[in-house]
């Protein structure tokens, strides 16, 4: 079980959204043993999409001196990936030596826009649901922050004599926030016209998800987008840090589709989340920025010149 936080809601959801589909393993805080892991000299990862025969690399940064520990039942299944990619596998004596580069092979996000995304299989629909909602609950969250700050700024492109400015109580930071809160609670139509939009948008989804989940066996396999920037871990039972290979910053955050079994009851926890329900959960959910202090600070600098 994910550590729930019950203060933001849009951080809740986005745990339970991980721990339906992405990230089934615990953390682990010791340094693995030789017994169960194996090091890895690992630069890269490259993708391989077997529908369209597409390929492309993505860089690991070069953390743990360039040793990243796999497991050793994640060795074997990389073997297997070598093998049906007819590729050689390097000998136990260059794992550690020579750049190794791990082999996935997953449909990218323009074949799978064809037939996983459009798919009518039962299991996979579900995902493709949860999926949408996930971007949904994503997108609320953005939209309520930059609506927010397009508020304050509405509010400041209305002022032209620094007076106006002045009287408000500016000179400290709990002062500033106060002004900022009431300022934006002044204008919160685009919020609200967002929530309204969202909450429109997931209540039939949400419906139709329960409806075919209702029918499903208690675990099935899908596909699943993965975001290519996303840190990989190369254990299969538990992961810490030596088992952790980040993307390089450069990496593009694409999404491949792999292969993942998924629980109905985790399914089950993600759908019946409290979402994002009143303009006070939204306000409250997105809280207060710091860069908006410094957008009534530069304002009033701006004046003064
Ligand atoms: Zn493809």
């Amino acid at each position: 079980m994910p550590e729930i936080d019950m203060t933001r809601i849009t951080d809740n959801l986005m745990s339970v959204y991980n721990y339906a589909f992405i990230d089934a393993m615990p953390y682990g805080f010791y340094k693995p043993n030789d017994a169960m892991y194996v090091g890895v000299k690992l630069v890269d990862k490259m993708y391989h999409c077997p529908k369209c025969k597409g390929e492309f690399t993505v860089k690991y940064r070069n953390d743990n001196d360039g040793i990243t520990y796999f497991s050793k039942s994640r060795i074997a299944a990389q073997k297997q990936v070598y093998e049906d990619l007819s590729l050689d596998f390097p000998a136990n004596w260059e794992l550690m030596e020579k750049p190794f580069t791990y082999h996935i092979v997953g449909v990218c996000s323009e074949c799978a826009k064809k037939d996983i995304m459009e798919s009518q299989e039962e299991g996979q629909h579900i995902y493709n649901l949860c999926h949408q909602l996930h971007l949904l609950d994503e997108l609320m969250a953005a939209k309520a922050k930059k609506y927010m700050t397009d508020s304050l700024q509405k509010w400041l492109d209305g002022i032209t004599e620094s007076s106006y400015l002045m009287q408000f109580d500016l000179s400290t930071r709990e002062s500033l926030r106060d002004l900022i809160c009431a300022v934006i609670l002044q204008d919160t139509k685009a919020v609200e016209d967002a929530l309204q939009e969202y909450r429109d948008a997931v209540q039939p989804i949400i419906y139709e998800a329960k409806q075919l989940l209702e029918k499903q066996t208690p675990a099935w396999k899908a596909n699943v987008a993965h975001s290519c920037s996303l840190p990989d871990s190369m254990s299969d039972e538990e992961y810490h840090e030596y088992t952790v290979a980040f993307p390089d910053e450069s990496s593009e955050g694409q999404d491949f589709y792999m292969e993942k079994s998924i629980e109905k009851e985790r399914v089950s926890m993600f759908l019946t989340q409290h979402r994002l329900t009143s303009l006070e959960e939204v306000l409250m959910d997105a809280g207060f920025h710091e860069e908006w202090i410094d957008m009534v600070v530069d304002k009033g600098t701006s004046l003064k010149k």
